[in-house]
């Protein structure tokens, strides 16, 4: 643990406040780790005064980068991707030891932040704007993509390095400066981000303050960026009740946002199913990441005559599972983040015997050090049921049986959230109908593939209660920029629009 830590210089007294300097004079935050409950790290967070100076340099920073062609912003990606590669293991490692998922899922997040790099390195010799033909004769249309000014990360703690990676490459390369507020379950990983790009900012002459860091209280530092008018786009990762009051407040400003909120994902299982395959993507949807990612399999809507089968080759599959240190290779669950997730996992099976459902297998406090331990949990239970209507972010799976396919089409959208979803058929038209307008609501809808795992060249995120935002691939970097319509008038004369004579 200690030598993961010495190698990001995160050990002593830490500061959770950057601009291109290190400082903070707000309380201390400590750092626990979820593997056997030791302390990590002590950091001075960032408070109001501290949060006004970081503003201060990220606009000034802006007002250079800006001007930078975007395909040199571009190569300061390109340094950070290499920068990464270069410490892909030990990144991996400390996302283990401070958030609790296993060592490969914890290298998996950290390839996720240099395919993105890649992908925006690309991206910025692409920003592209389209030209129109004028209705006006000797007269020119186009728009032009323009930096948008600062931009606000608000990440959540089960992907503590990915998720501030997706927002700020795209937003590098479109010409922002950024200022990243991590969740304070996760400030070390955040602080060895920004040491990292702050080395690649150095080594590039570049002002680091273009990815500045605010470690600091969500009610507090969090709620500052929310009402600053400064801060043109809060792109905001976590729960729906965060996002209900992001949404409110940013949007009173009518500032910019990205919400990528919770989900409640489903897998459905029909009869025509690969049984194989749908037991592996079922197995890792719902224990990857402890069944704390925002894609993790939740519900199994299956149909009746293959229940029992898929129940009891579930069950022996869960029986199988090793739970333990993340960072040991051969482990295939780790701890949950901390021992409030664990209470909240708790909770929920007490609602799930008290609403009606049944536990099959699992959902028990393991006696560890650190106390963060559980086994993994599968549910009898009924879709309408209120317990199953929420996000526990835990590894719970409800078992939910269906008769025909348009019923599980509708227990499928019968949620709030509209995250990620799948269907195992080999039937051509059940998968067709998933995909079309009539089947999945959801922002992610796939075809013998699970819920989670999703690569960074698709946009992702969800709709309804998921917050309709989208980061990563396809066009998701328009929203990091500012549309600007141009006519450009090359007759001599003065033409008004729609044939209107003035004047005249
Ligand atoms: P959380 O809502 O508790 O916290 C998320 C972030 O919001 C933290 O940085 C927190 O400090 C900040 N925050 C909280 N209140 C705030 C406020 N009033 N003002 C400003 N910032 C505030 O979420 P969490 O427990 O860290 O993460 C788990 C949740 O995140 C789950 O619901 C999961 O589904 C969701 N999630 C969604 C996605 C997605 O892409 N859709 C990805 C990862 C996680």
């Amino acid at each position: 643990m200690k030598e993961i830590l010495e190698k990001f210089g995160l050990t002593g007294e830490l500061y959770g406040g950057f601009d291109g300097e290190w400082f903070g004079n707000g309380d201390i935050l400590e750092s626990y780790s979820p593997i056997d409950g030791s302390l990590i790290g002590r950091i001075r967070q960032a408070d109001g005064d501290d949060y006004e100076r970081i503003v201060k340099s990220a606009e000034k920073a802006f007002e250079v980068w800006r001007s930078v062609p975007a395909p040199k912003r571009g190569l300061l990606i390109r340094a950070l991707g290499d920068k990464l590669r270069e410490h892909k293991d030990d990144l991996g490692a400390l996302v283990s030891l401070e958030m609790g998922k296993i060592i490969a899922e914890g290298k998996g997040e950290v390839q996720e932040m240099i395919d993105i790099c890649d992908f925006a390195v690309g991206l910025s010799r692409q920003l592209y704007g389209l030209t129109m033909k004028s209705e006006r004769e000797e007269h020119l249309m186009m728009e032009q993509w323009h930096p948008l000014g600062i931009v606000g990360t608000i990440s959540a703690f089960n992907f503590p390095v990915a998720v501030w990676s997706w927002n700020i490459a795209l937003s590098v390369v479109c010409g922002n400066s950024n200022i990243w507020k991590p969740s304070s379950k996760t400030p070390l990983t955040a602080i060895a981000c920004t040491k990292l790009a702050e080395e690649v900012c150095r080594e590039m002459d570049v002002d680091p303050a273009i990815l500045s860091l605010l470690v600091g209280r969500g009610r507090d530092v969090g709620e500052k960026m929310l009402l600053d008018r400064r801060i043109r786009l809060i792109s905001a990762t976590g729960s729906c009740s965060m996002g209900y009051r992001v949404g409110r407040i940013v949007g009173e400003r009518l500032g910019k946002t990205i919400l990528e909120l919770g989900g409640n994902n489903a897998i459905i299982v029909t009869p025509d199913a690969d049984m194989e395959m749908a037991l592996r993507a079922i197995l890792f949807g719902a224990i990857g990441t402890t069944g704390q990612r925002c894609t993790s399999t939740r519900r199994i809507i299956v149909h009746k005559s293959i229940k029992q089968t898929l129940v009891d080759r579930l069950i022996s599959a869960y029986k199988q599972v090793r739970i333990g240190d993340p960072l040991d290779p051969n482990t295939i669950m780790g701890p949950m983040v901390d021992t409030g997730a664990v209470d909240d996992m708790m909770n929920a099976i007490k609602l799930i015997n008290e609403q009606g459902g049944k536990i099959l297998y699992g959902g028990d406090h393991l006696d560890n050090p650190g106390g963060c331990y559980v086994t993994p949990c599968i549910a009898e239970a009924k879709n309408e049921m209120q317990i199953v209507q929420e996000e526990t972010f835990a590894p719970i799976l409800y078992i939910i049986e269906y008769e025909d396919f348009d019923e599980a089409l509708r227990l499928h959208n019968d949620v709030r959230q509209g995250l990620s979803s799948s269907i195992f058929t080999n039937n051509f038209l059940e998968a067709h109908k998933f995909l079309s307008e009539a089947g999945s609501d959801c922002g992610i809808a796939n075809v013998n593939i699970g819920t989670s795992g999703a690569e960074i060249g698709g946009a992702f995120g969800g709709e309804k209660e998921t917050g309709g935002g989208r980061e990563s691939g396809s066009d998701s970097w328009k929203i990091y920029m500012r549309r600007q319509t141009n006519t450009l008038n090359f007759a001599k004369e003065l033409i008004l629009a729609q044939g209107i004579k003035f004047g005249e």
